[in-house]
């Protein structure tokens, strides 16, 4: 067998891909000496992205966390109240509940989204009953969850949905962008998403009250007077116009962005036809941003040790080519510990594709010849 050379460049899990208009919309910034704080970039990004997604409303924030964490404000979590999240996702879509001093409830992922699993969901709502204000579901590594049975049990039980589409931005379902079925929408422009402003979030509603809420809080919440008065606690949570002027450029790439990523997913696809693993799975009647591929080895081999996600890892890191794990269960995180976990039929799906799953470089900037060897060192783990 070949020996195949170490990758000179990273190869990356996901990086920015930058083009030349996020130039233009900086140097006009600069130009009329409106680099800080708000500006045209802002108000004309905010006025994209909710035409993009069909939502009346956006509030540019500085993060996809800000935004979270103004969504669970704006469904009025107190001390005490439950809110019933994914468990499976990052730290972010949950974390935002504790800043509010609510308690998370965590729901178990499905097999065929990963994503909320809706029967585990109405067993939650059914369970915290009075008690539950909200629900926060995440689009996994760009795939829509179940969003119209979701939905329909938000209304049922008479809770807000927040729908956390921070790394499913451009995916649909059933011809629906996500990012627009909840009472509250977050989304991120976070160096690593399919579109970046360096960093950024925004939160959007059809409740224009609630988003001229969320742009108040996120200015400290000044109240309307010469001075400097204050009757609500606020946040120094807005975008930058110089940030905004980077995402409007990234904007007019989203689409094309997303048409790579899912060559990345289909060529890995083919490539592993005949190897004991599937691909992150979706619905058919659903078309996913592909933001990040993934893979899940076959149970035996990863029980018998023989070939594993950290293997995989390893064998990627050394030629320097970067994967990542799956990310790691809200209801086996340390801090986290104490919170309720529902699920089904006894099983722990979440923790099932922790243990299986794998995280692949899914960035547009590789090309078909270097996903090709990445696609010849996984095959070699499982000589
Ligand atoms: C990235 C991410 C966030 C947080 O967005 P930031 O802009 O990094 O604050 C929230 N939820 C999920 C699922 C994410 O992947």
């Amino acid at each position: 067998m070949k020996e195949i050379k170490r990758f000179e460049q990273k190869v990356w899990l996901s990086s920015p891909t930058t083009h030349s208009e996020e130039q233009i919309f900086i140097k006009e910034a600069f130009d009329t000496n409106w680099v800080a704080p708000l500006g045209k970039n802002v108000n004309e990004f905010e006025k994209e992205m909710a035409a993009y997604l069909g939502v009346a409303q956006a509030a540019a924030l500085t993060s996809g966390t800000a935004a979270l964490h103004l969504a669970v404000k704006l469904a009025g979590v107190q001390a005490g109240d439950v809110i019933i999240c994914s468990d499976l996702t990052f730290a972010a879509t949950v974390n935002p509940v504790s800043y509010e001093n609510g308690i998370q409830v965590f729901v178990d992922s499905e097999r065929d989204t990963w994503n909320m699993n809706p029967d585990a969901l109405e067993i939650a709502l059914e369970k915290y009953s009075g008690k539950a204000k909200a629900v926060i579901v995440a689009n996994l590594y760009g795939t829509p969850a179940k969003l119209d049975e979701i939905v329909d049990l938000c209304e049922k039980y008479n809770v807000v949905l927040i729908e956390d589409a921070a790394e499913s931005l451009s995916a649909t379902y059933k011809g629906r962008q996500t990012g627009s079925f909840g009472r509250y929408n977050c989304i991120s422009f976070n160096g690593n998403k399919i579109i970046t402003s360096s960093g950024g979030g925004m939160m959007l509603s059809n409740d224009e009250e609630a988003v001229s809420k969320a742009r108040f809080w996120a200015t400290q919440a000044r109240d309307a007077a010469p001075w400097y008065q204050h009757s609500e606690l606020g946040y120094n949570y807005r975008m930058s116009n110089i940030v905004a002027g980077i995402g409007r450029g990234q904007l007019l790439h989203l689409d094309e962005h997303r048409k790579k990523k899912k060559e990345i997913f289909l060529r890995y696809k083919d490539g592993f036809r005949d190897l004991p693993v599937e691909m992150n799975p979706y619905l058919e009647y659903t078309e996913p941003n592909f933001w990040l591929s993934c893979m899940l080895v076959e149970p035996e081999l990863v029980k018998s040790g023989k070939v594993t996600p950290e293997k995989i890892r390893l064998a990627l890191d050394e030629k320097n080519v970067e994967s990542r794990p799956i990310w790691k269960p809200m209801h086996l995180q340390p801090m986290y510990a104490s919170r309720d976990f529902i699920r089904v039929d006894g099983e722990d799906v979440g923790a099932d594709i922790f243990t299986r799953g794998l995280c692949l470089p899914s960035d547009i900037k590789m090309t078909v010849e270097e996903q090709d060897i990445v696609i010849e060192i996984i095959h070699r783990c499982f000589k």
